[in-house]
């Protein structure tokens, strides 16, 4: 890899200009996902002073700022087979094994949409999908993992609006990703599913 340093001259194409331009490499606060981080190289454009791109060491400035947001650790009790359908969604779509990462994503592409205009609609799914039969079972394997605040604030919020513990949300939101992305109800949330695992793997 190769390292950048503050100051340093390059070239690049920018889009503003739509042409190739003179460039230089500086320390500057980033817009990512509707947040700032503070202090990430880039490399601007000399003549309308846009970023032009981010060197591959930024990548993992951002990565780490992004980890750093993962601050809600939450353990929930599931059936066995709650953890067989995440693997099997985990393997068919060659994204990991691991339950653990596998419901942090899942359930990060649930929550945030609950926010959304269409949020009804995901949360009435996944309140539904509690009362399914495959929401049954004794609860004898453990699932712990990171939240984002977005997705724990979210988890919170459907726990006290719909009165249900969140470990039961977090049965509703296993079930709903069987139908959805293992049996490939939604391919278009199968897709972004994948999209989502791509980002935060
Ligand atoms: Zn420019």
């Amino acid at each position: 890899m190769h390292i950048y340093k503050d100051g340093e001259k390059s070239k690049g194409p920018c889009e503003t200009c739509r042409k190739l331009v003179s460039t230089t490499f500086r320390y500057a606060p980033l817009n990512y996902g509707g947040r700032v981080i503070p202090d990430v190289l880039q490399d601007f454009c000399d003549a309308c002073g846009s970023s032009v791109s981010i060197p591959q060491q930024s990548s993992f400035v951002v990565r780490e700022y992004r980890r750093a947001q993962y601050n809600h650790s939450l353990e929930f009790r599931i059936p066995p087979h709650h953890r067989d359908i995440l693997i099997a969604i985990g393997m068919t779509h060659n994204i990991s094994h691991k339950p653990n990462t596998l419901f942090r994503i899942i359930s990060e592409l649930y929550l945030s949409k609950i926010s959304l205009p269409q949020g009804q609609k995901v949360k009435k799914k996944i309140l539904s999908a509690m009362g399914d039969d495959l929401a049954k079972g004794a609860s004898k394997s453990r699932l712990s993992c990171l939240f984002p605040d977005t997705a724990y604030s979210a988890l919170r919020d459907i726990s006290e609006e719909a009165n249900v513990k969140t470990s039961s949300i977090a049965k509703g939101i296993i079930v709903t990703a069987k139908y959805d992305i293992l049996d490939n109800l939604d391919k278009e949330l199968a897709k972004e599913f994948e999209e989502l695992a791509a980002e935060r793997l």
